[in-house]
């Protein structure tokens, strides 16, 4: 693609600042617009695993997370009363070597001030909520809730699980509460009094589950997220103040550490669990999407953000090596990244990752950045690839 278009990005999230630094570092000029006044450092983990540090390690940026955040031994499935180890896939040396990159659990804050560090001064336009565009299949106007407009070549849809892009690409409805909330709470390791737990563990309860690990190399603080039943979600609310006390009932009947961690939590917070329909594109003209605004994945896999990242990192590859237009782009950018999206889809909804015996390779080894690209499939012909370097 030629490399004298403006690009302009909705959404500083995860997706949107990796597309945005990548896109950077192949020669192209972008501007992210995001609707939040400055970011704040939310009280939540996540996890990179080897796939997405090898993105960020483009970004040159892996080392600082690695520093920043935790690198955990192990990844521990327990049954909920028992606590029996149901599995354990190790990170060691060995593993690092054969997934190519290490498995890194950091605070969201943490990744996303990292981030930010990998783009050039002046990149975010903070305070830019969205409110309507317009495009004329050979460019897109922007205009946003401050009274500013914008112009520009493309525009990429990272805003999340209620995109506005999303609307002028399918008009498909809001998304869909999946009948789960997440407890999230961030809290002092000094809480738990001692009680010794491994770096990072899943317990598997019969209709629930709750994933407990640190997000620093210091251990000092503790990260919880759940997922328990809940019969609605208040139509609008993107988060609420959870309740302590109905939080501990959640999981009674737990096995005594895993109670203990949860009554450690002073305070704790409730998020929605959403899902949506498959798209059938993730395109329309000069408008392209990635990550929740084109496939919310349920965060059963830790994958979510995962799969944004890697969605970032095919999208600029595509970008600065398809030679044509917009649409051979967008083509080549869906045939690459529409089948490893649906498998995710597939096992986040099942809920069994790790919970036994997996095979991660498929996930992990994969590097965005490197992989060949698949060709899009003419119509009644068969794949092709290319060998991008
Ligand atoms: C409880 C829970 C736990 C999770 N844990 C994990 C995990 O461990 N690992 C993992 O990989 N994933 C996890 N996920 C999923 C992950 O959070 C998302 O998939 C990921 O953040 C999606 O990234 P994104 O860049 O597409 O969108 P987002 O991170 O949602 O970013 C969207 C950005 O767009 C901005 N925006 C929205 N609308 C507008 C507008 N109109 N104008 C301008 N800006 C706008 C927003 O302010 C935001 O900055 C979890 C999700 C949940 C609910």
């Amino acid at each position: 693609m030629r490399r004298d278009i403006e690009i302009a990005i909705i959404g500083a999230g995860l997706g949107g600042m990796t597309v945005a630094g990548l896109l950077q570092r192949a020669g192209f000029a972008v501007t992210v617009y995001e609707q939040a006044d400055a970011f704040s450092r939310i009280g939540a983990g996540i996890h990179l695993s080897s796939n997405v540090t090898k993105i960020m390690r483009r970004l040159g940026i892996e080392d600082r997370l690695v520093e920043i955040g935790l690198h955990p031994d192990a990844f521990v499935s327990r049954k909920w009363d028992t606590g029996e180890v149901l599995f354990e896939l190790p990170f060691d040396p060995a593993s690092e070597a054969h997934y190519g990159g290490p498995y890194v659990n950091v605070h969201r804050g943490d990744l996303h001030a990292v981030l930010e560090s990998a783009l050039d001064h002046g990149t975010i336009a903070f305070g830019h909520r969205l409110a309507a565009l317009e495009s004329d299949g050979a460019g897109v106007r922007l205009t946003f809730e401050n009274g500013h407009t914008a112009e520009a070549d493309i525009a990429i849809g990272a805003d999340g699980v209620r995109s506005r892009v999303r609307e002028a690409v399918a008009r498909t409805g809001g998304p869909r509460f999946s009948g789960h909330v997440a407890h999230r709470a961030v809290f002092p390791a000094a809480r738990l009094e001692g009680l010794p737990i491994r770096a990072c563990t899943k317990w598997w309860g019969p209709d629930r589950h709750i994933l407990v690990y640190y997000m620093t190399q210091a251990r000092e603080e503790v990260y919880v997220v759940s997922s328990v039943p809940a019969p609605e979600w208040p139509e609008g609310a993107s988060v609420l103040p959870g309740d302590r006390d109905a939080f501990i009932a959640d999981f009674d009947g737990f096995h005594p550490e895993l109670r203990q961690v949860v009554a450690a939590a002073p305070d704790v917070t409730l998020w929605p669990v959403f899902d949506r329909d498959p798209l059938p594109h993730w395109s329309k003209g000069p408008l392209i999407l990635l990550g929740d605004a084109c496939h919310p994945l349920l965060p059963y896999m830790a994958s979510g953000a995962a799969m944004a990242i890697e969605d970032a990192a095919v999208l600029a590859r595509c970008f600065a090596e398809i030679d044509g237009e917009v649409a051979d782009v967008t083509a080549w950018y869906e045939a690459n990244r529409m089948p490893r999206v649906g498998k995710v889809r597939e096992i986040s909804l099942a809920n069994t990752w790790l919970r036994g015996p997996t095979d991660p390779d498929w996930l992990f080894q994969y590097d965005a950045c490197t992989v060949p690209l698949v060709a899009p499939q003419p119509a009644g012909g068969a794949a092709d690839t290319v060998h991008q370097t």
